[in-house]
């Protein structure tokens, strides 16, 4: 190790999610002593800031975590002496090449590993990764460029934008971030299954009624449309997030750990859904809405979107995986910005007992006893279980009560966000968390007829005041399939 060096180069430095997330992750990674002995980070965008400038940008986005404020202080000064910054244009191989020589002479002959982190906007990936490999590629060790999404717009555009990436690298070199498969909660999915003999006998069809996978956001563009407006929540969370979490949940048992077992598995799923047909998929727009005194802006509203914009800011749709597992098994999505809360998270709703000797306890409403495994992926990390528990006393009275594994209070110690856990995995050349080109052209096999459909059919979406529970087309999707929403019930939903 004390013959390599790694350099990062963040493209796009001067950006929100650089200094929001990446650099706040690598700090993270030093602090915990997970980055290699030699290694620098280096700044790259157009505005012109000198180190320094950087330096003081990063660090008011710098934290610790709670547990271990110890050295902070000094890991942080540490850490900002390993930054530096050179500024270009995102299409230029000379500019590209004086990085290089920078990045040389820090490495001062040693073997180097270098990784790009391209966090800038879609239309200069290409330009970007084809200056930064022809003029700035690793000469003895390897190099590696991790792409945030939009993968394009549909099956066109992404396979598109595929064959010019790999142009220049090959697809080994190319790693493909998803940031939900980062979260501890979409990690540990396969350990509850896979690591307890409990749930892998129900994970089909005979146990399992509906999966729903849910996300909520409750604020709305603010002023951000711009960048939005052209791809809408479908293509914003559904298309992958979400897809991903439904494919890591309906695989297979893969064949061991490897990423590329793994991500097989994957596949197989994605490839054996049909595609998303208009008749199961709703879509809607919050509007703007007053409430406690308070005027809460219509997504149109925003600057940055036209005023004539049907672009969804919610949908919900129904998916069904055709295979011997999940042959009728619904499958829900549902995303939306501006409701009523803020929260990620898959819920599994299993199927009635069959003779329930306690059905009399129930009344007529037997969906209220079915059983509910929970996931909360964000905010306040949890597992719960819902089941059926006799009220302690001398009557025989049954209410719902929680098994409830709540991180927050199983665990102090705080969890790492989703994209130190990515940075490190792309270091270590660990390819499980990222999306492979196959399963990317699967995703948006699945997608593309229907987006194409509901722009051409200009299908306006169902108005929803900004703040609320979403669009009542919801509830007829699901009702459809015989389904509730589960995070629509009450007490603690
Ligand atoms: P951003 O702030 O809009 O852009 C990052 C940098 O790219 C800017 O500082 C700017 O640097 C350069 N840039 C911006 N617009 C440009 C243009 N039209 N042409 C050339 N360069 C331009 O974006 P971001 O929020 O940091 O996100 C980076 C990328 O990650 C985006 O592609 C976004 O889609 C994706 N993403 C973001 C988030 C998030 O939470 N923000 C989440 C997931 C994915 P200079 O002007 O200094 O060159």
């Amino acid at each position: 190790e004390a013959l390599s060096t790694l350099s990062i180069t963040v493209v796009g430095a001067s950006g929100d999610l650089a200094k929001k997330k990446i650099f706040p992750a690598l700090f993270a990674l030093y602090y915990e002593d997970c980055l290699p002995k030699n290694f620098i980070v280096f700044g790259y965008a157009r505005t012109k800031l000198t180190d320094e400038e950087l330096r003081n940008i990063i660090s008011t986005t710098l934290t610790c975590r709670i547990d271990k404020r110890e050295n902070c202080k000094d890991k942080m000064e540490q850490f900002l002496k390993r930054c530096f910054y050179h500024s270009g244009e995102y299409n230029s191989e000379e500019n590209f090449a004086e990085l290089d020589s920078k990045l040389k002479k820090k490495e001062a002959g040693k073997l180097s590993n270098r990784l790009f982190y391209l966090s800038i906007p879609p239309n200069i990936f290409v330009d970007v990764v084809r200056c930064a490999s022809m003029m700035a590629s690793s000469a003895n060790g390897w190099t590696r460029v991790i792409v945030e999404k939009p993968f394009g717009r549909d099956s066109e555009s992404s396979a598109e934008l595929t064959r010019c990436l790999k142009k220049y690298l090959t697809e080994d070199q190319i790693f493909r971030i998803d940031h939900y498969l980062g979260k501890e909660l979409v990690e540990n999915l396969s350990v509850l299954r896979f690591s307890n003999l409990i749930f892998e006998p129900l994970w089909s069809r005979n146990y399992i009624r509906n999966v729903q996978f849910i996300f909520s956001e409750d604020f709305g563009t603010e002023g951000r449309g711009g960048y939005f407006d052209n791809y809408g929540i479908i293509r914003d969370i559904m298309q992958n997030h979400l897809l991903q979490i439904l494919a890591l949940f309906a695989m297979e048992t893969p064949v061991s750990l490897d990423a590329e077992d793994i991500r097989n598995e994957k596949v197989k799923v994605l490839r054996s859904m049909k595609p998303l047909e208009l008749e199961d998929v709703i879509i809607g727009q919050y509007k703007g809405h007053n409430k406690g005194g308070r005027a809460y802006p219509g997504y149109t509203n925003d600057s940055t979107v036209p005023k004539n914009s049907i672009t969804p800011t919610f949908a919900a749709a129904a998916l069904f995986i055709n295979n011997a597992r999940w042959d009728g098994v619904p499958f829900l999505m549902k995303a939306g910005k501006a409701l009523h809360r803020k929260r990620a998270e898959i819920r599994v709703q299993f199927r009635h007992v069959p003779g329930n000797l306690y059905k009399r306890n129930f009344g007529t409403d037997l969906d209220k006893a079915t059983n509910e495994l929970v996931l909360r992926v964000q905010p306040d990390e949890a597992i719960y279980l819902k089941i059926n528990n006799k009220v302690p006393g001398l009557g025989m009275r049954l209410d719902r009560s929680d098994l409830n594994l709540l991180y927050r209070a199983r665990y102090p110690t705080e969890i790492p966000d989703a994209y130190e856990r990515l940075l490190l995995d792309a270091i270590a050349g660990e390819r499980r968390l990222f999306i492979r080109s196959d399963e990317l052209d699967a995703a948006w096999s699945l997608f593309t007829p229907l987006l194409k459909e509901l722009e051409a059919k200009k299908i306006s979406p169902e108005l929803y005041p900004y703040g609320s529970r979403g669009p009542v087309g919801a509830h007829y999707l699901a009702a459809k399939y015989n389904v509730r929403w589960g995070d629509l019930g009450g007490e603690d939903d």
